[in-house]
């Protein structure tokens, strides 16, 4: 806030707001400034809010919680000040309400990302949440392993999946849960859909949330007896992945951890249908900053936690893509996902 020479900063993306006072609700905003952090929120969440927050005053009103705030600016500050919005989140119905709100002597900033900045490195307690979801993931796959025959829903296999996360305690799925067969194994984003499973690749992506924080991983299995090209595409991916993994250390680029995988694709002739990015960091939200993509300047430091998913889809034919989550060390990761990665046939 000093170095954007801002007084005020209005904090009301949900998970910033998690970030930093602890506060799960869902109607809030969080104004820091130089001296104090004040949660504004709604009567519904006066116990809540009074268990959950830490380092914050709670203040209980009934306006929407970022015109509390601009009413607090308005009555507790003198003189010019400088507030700062998350412009990324923040709506233009909110930014004019907030501005017919505030006398004109507050200046509203657009700001951006300065506090998923600060979420990037995760702290000691973050990374034990996060193996704990991450172990969560990774015990449900042989739940997905046993769902999947011939003849099975997609969406049947994603219903005994997500049943089976909620046994172990998740506390919701951190995305829609992809199940992608046959043909469908080529769409990067094949939610789970009424297809039936055939003989073929099937793409399995998902993710539990846990204590707040997302688990995010992918097997492809195969279902049938796998030709020697349906083995040697699978293990094209494969080796891309640990290429990529290989390379993931302090001090280099998400650049060139996404490099490392489009250069193994390519030795194959399978770059042009690795369509996606390689990875992205992962912690109270799904897909959080370091985005792990080409020409990403971005530098790995130790405590990121980033996704490593290179994958490969021929349209109208199949698609492989294998995901793992890792910590980043000084020398190198800790790869978090525990489910190995033979392809398995069913
Ligand atoms: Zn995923
Ligand atoms: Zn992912």
């Amino acid at each position: 806030m000093a170095e954007s020479a801002l007084q005020a900063l209005l904090v009301t993306h949900l998970s910033n707001v998690r970030y930093l006072s602890g506060f799960t609700g869902s109607s809030c905003a969080l104004l820091v400034t130089h001296d104090r952090s004040i949660l504004f929120t709604d009567g519904r969440y006066r116990t809540q809010a009074n268990e959950e927050v830490e380092h914050a005053r709670v203040v209980i009103g009934k306006k929407a919680p970022s015109i509390q705030a601009a009413d607090w600016i308005n009555g507790r500050t003198p003189g010019p000040l400088a507030l700062g919005i998350e412009a990324e989140h923040l709506t233009v119905f909110s930014r004019s309400a907030l501005r017919k709100a505030l006398p004109s002597r507050v200046e509203i900033r657009p700001t951006a990302s300065m506090i998923e900045h600060l979420r990037m490195i995760k702290d000691a307690a973050e990374l034990a949440s996060i193996r704990k979801a991450v172990q969560l993931g990774s015990n449900l796959f042989t739940h997905v392993v046993k769902a999947i025959r011939p003849g099975v829903k997609e969406l049947d296999v994603a219903a005994e999946l997500e049943y089976q996360a909620r046994r172990a305690g998740a506390e919701a799925m951190s995305f829609e849960t992809i199940i992608a067969a046959g043909k469908r194994s080529a769409l990067p984003h094949g939610r789970a859909s009424a297809a039936r499973v055939g003989r073929g690749f099937v793409v399995c992506d998902f993710g539990v949330i846990l204590a707040g924080y997302c688990s995010d991983m992918t097997r492809t299995v195969y279902v049938g007896n796998p030709s020697s090209a349906s083995r040697n595409f699978y293990q094209v991916v494969l080796d891309a992945q640990q290429a990529a993994l290989a390379s993931v250390r302090a001090g280099i680029s998400t650049g060139e951890v996404d490099e490392a995988a489009r250069k193994l694709l390519k030795k194959s002739g399978l770059a042009n249908f690795f369509t996606h990015s390689t990875g992205h960091g992962v912690g109270l939200e799904i897909h959080e900053a370091p985005r792990v993509a080409a020409g990403q300047k971005e530098i790995l430091k130790p405590g990121m936690v980033i996704t490593i998913e290179p994958g490969a889809y021929v349209p109208g034919k199949w698609g492989v893509r294998i995901e793992d989550m890792v910590a980043v060390t000084e020398r190198g990761c800790e790869i978090l996902t525990s489910t190995g990665k033979e392809l398995v046939t069913i």
